[in-house]
């Protein structure tokens, strides 16, 4: 059966991003085709600045938001990174197998490491072996498949290389997983700069949808959404990326196709309406589930821990064998 591996950091609120470009085909498909393992990655949250307390409550809150999206425990395996060892140890590995050089040239990398000076701030070492880590996240599970939005697909495409690495030199040891991502909204722009990604990491501001937002307060930023000048509704990321990013998102929602979605619109107005009933109708299910679930610490602990306990017990072998392939 296809292994799938996904995760997602507790770095803030999720936000219609996160959830139309990767969280939705987790629920919507991946956990009924394949045995899916998806992760709350706190340790990745912790390559920038951060507050301790603050990752601890975030990670429960994606867990719980996880479960509200559909995620069903009974269909897939949901665990918090720091649970399971297994993640740092192959990291180490890992980090013997890849090369300063393709650290440095992620992009990624490049856009927080100038976000972090920019504010003052020194770069963490995490931030630059980031991708090593992530690589471990999926190697450990010999997945096949990564659910990712966009912006993951070249760490993604590191982890192959990484993989292919150590099995030629060291014997077969992993599986060489590919990225999968969503036909549309694959990357989600900000609301108030569409050309920047819609990212939780980014703060709070009036350009992203979180998926605990008020109704009230989703459509407000829905209906003040920057959009092109002129007033055609086109689908053209290149020079209509506002729209396109609207129209993007309504299709998301409600499974039509951007382009032909564009030519039902004759004003921005409209487009901009049908997106904020659709985006609505989206969050307001998931909302009710999480407040139930906020209402059971108890179920949310009890998944938590058995998610962790057959996470390791898959990592276990792949990374013991990882260990004794390489000489140790
Ligand atoms: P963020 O960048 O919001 O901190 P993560 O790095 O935790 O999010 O990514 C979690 C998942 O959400 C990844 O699969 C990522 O590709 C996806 N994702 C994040 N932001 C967006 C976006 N704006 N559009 C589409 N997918 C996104």
């Amino acid at each position: 059966m296809t292994r799938i591996f996904s995760g997602i950091k507790p770095t803030g609120h999720l936000t219609l991003g996160n959830y139309l470009g990767a969280v939705r085909q987790w629920v919507e498909v991946d956990q009924h085709k394949a045995d899916a393992l998806f992760s709350v990655v706190d340790l990745h949250a912790l390559t920038v600045d951060h507050d301790p307390a603050r990752v601890r409550r975030l990670s429960r809150q994606t867990a719980t938001l996880l479960l509200a999206a559909g995620l069903d425990p009974a269909l897939c395996t949901l665990f918090v990174q720091s649970h399971v060892d297994e993640h740092t140890r192959l990291s180490y590995l890992l980090e013997c197998t890849a090369s300063d050089g393709e650290m440095r040239r992620m992009i990624q990398y490049k856009e927080k490491a100038a976000r972090e000076q920019a504010a003052g701030g020194s770069v963490r070492l995490s931030l630059l072996t980031y991708p090593v880590l992530m690589a471990a996240d999926i190697l450990a599970y010999a997945a096949d498949e990564v659910p990712v939005g966009d912006d993951q697909a070249q760490h993604v495409e590191l982890t192959r290389d990484l993989a292919v690495r150590f099995n030629q030199r060291y014997g077969h040891t992993f599986t060489v997983p590919k990225a999968v991502l969503p036909s549309v909204a694959a990357r989600v722009m900000d609301l108030q700069s569409p050309t920047v990604k819609m990212g939780k990491s980014h703060g709070e501001t009036a350009g992203i949808v979180y998926l605990l937002d008020e109704p009230d307060a989703a459509r407000r930023k829905i209906m003040r959404a920057v959009t092109d000048s002129g007033s055609e509704v086109v689908h053209d990321r290149e020079n209509r990326p506002g729209v396109t990013n609207l129209l993007e998102i309504l299709a998301a929602c409600t499974g039509g196709r951007p382009a032909e979605l564009a030519a039902g619109y004759s004003s921005y107005g409209a487009l901009k309406r049908d997106t904020a009933d659709a985006v609505l109708e989206v969050l307001r299910p998931l909302q009710e589930r999480h407040t139930a679930l906020c209402g059971d610490p108890g179920y949310v602990d009890a998944v938590l821990r058995e998610g962790a306990e057959r996470a390791r017990s898959l990592a276990r072998p792949t990374v013991d064998a990882a260990y004794r392939a390489i000489g140790l």
